[in-house]
């Protein structure tokens, strides 16, 4: 989103992420013959600017509504409540996909780059990535989990006002643990494929072939913060067995024919930043952004957090 914005306004941009696809926690695997999310799992508008966007993904054909509420586990619980959530086409990673594919010629975008440390002359940037000659920006936005960004400019000698850092390190998040189930047969889960109870250890289940995103059936499950913080560094066959009692009883008879657990050290923010971006004083263009920042929090605050740290930068 923000290279989007300073594209728009002339600027020349070098995007480096160290996956080996763009979208961070906007994240779909593939497990046997079935995809699935197992980062974020649809998104919701409350913004008119975030909107517009919103609408010019859908009339391209990536994003698509799946959903107006979620049922709470039985069949009869689901409550539309009129607020669209919206899905992507393929999984969330293809939005990042196609943002970083209709970026113009002005910007690059660079896969599997891990930057290790962000040095400053005290003109610009100076950009060491592991494996890779060292970059030079005018500008810099970091949009890593805050610790991870932090990191890299004190592995720079890169020194923050004491304000700023104390902001900074104000912002914490939260772990999740994910727990991803390929089976022979379709679960029973409640229309519409999804069962959402936030004051349950298991605040999220997903059928991704329910939602559309997966050619087999293919579970989701995403463990609340008391129960991944407790279980961080458990074995999988463990977190699985935890998992077990949960979905059975919508796939009685079902064979798990794979099964995996993801572990988000940084999931969402549990302490944020009350501003959409921070704009470093006393430094060369720095402004740091992600859904930690603003009001919104989750995609919608990452999105609308990206378009602000440009706007700061451009400034
Ligand atoms: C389990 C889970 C469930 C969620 N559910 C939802 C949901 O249902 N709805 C919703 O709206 N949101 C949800 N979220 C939150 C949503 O995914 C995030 O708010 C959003 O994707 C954050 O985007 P971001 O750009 O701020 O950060 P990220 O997506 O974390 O992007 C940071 C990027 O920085 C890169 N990076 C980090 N360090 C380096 C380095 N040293 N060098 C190079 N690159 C680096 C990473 O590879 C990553 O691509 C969920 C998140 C998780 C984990």
């Amino acid at each position: 989103m923000a290279a989007h914005a300073l594209t728009r306004a002339g600027a020349r941009v070098t995007v480096l992420d160290k996956g080996r696809s763009v979208g961070g926690r906007l994240a779909t695997r593939r497990i046997g013959a079935g995809h699935a999310d197992h980062g974020a799992q649809f998104f919701t508008v409350r913004t008119s600017e975030f909107a517009g966007y919103v609408q010019e993904w859908a009339s391209d054909g990536v994003a698509y509504e799946w959903a107006r509420g979620w049922s709470s586990g039985d069949q009869h619980t689901t409550k539309p409540d009129g607020h669209p959530r919206y899905a992507v086409k393929g999984g969330m990673n293809a939005l990042a996909v196609h943002l970083a594919e209709t970026l113009p010629s002005t910007a690059e975008v660079r896969v599997n780059v891990k930057v290790t440390a962000l040095h400053t002359d005290g003109r610009g940037w100076r950009i060491a990535q592991e494996d890779a000659d060292d970059l030079h920006a005018d500008g810099l936005i970091v949009t890593a989990p805050v610790p991870q960004s932090l990191a890299l400019l004190e592995a720079g000698n890169t020194y923050l006002t004491d304000t700023d850092r104390a902001a900074l390190q104000a912002i914490t998040y939260d772990p999740c643990l994910c727990g991803l189930i390929l089976l022979d047969r379709a679960p029973l889960l409640p229309d519409p494929g999804a069962v959402q109870r936030p004051n349950y250890w298991v605040s999220w289940m997903a059928d991704n072939q329910r939602k559309g995103i997966s050619a087999a059936p293919l579970l989701t499950l995403h463990a609340d913060p008391a129960y991944s913080a407790a279980k961080y560094g458990a074995p999988d066959a463990e977190i699985l067995e935890d998992f077990a009692p949960v979905w059975r009883p919508y796939a009685a008879d079902a064979v798990i024919l794979e099964a995996q657990v993801k572990r988000w050290r940084y999931s969402q923010p549990a302490v944020m930043h009350p501003h959409p971006t921070l704009r470093a004083e006393g430094l060369p263009p720095l402004a740091f952004a992600g859904d930690a920042f603003g009001d919104k929090s989750r995609m919608e605050g990452a999105a609308l957090s990206g378009l602000a740290a440009a706007a700061a930068l451009l400034h």
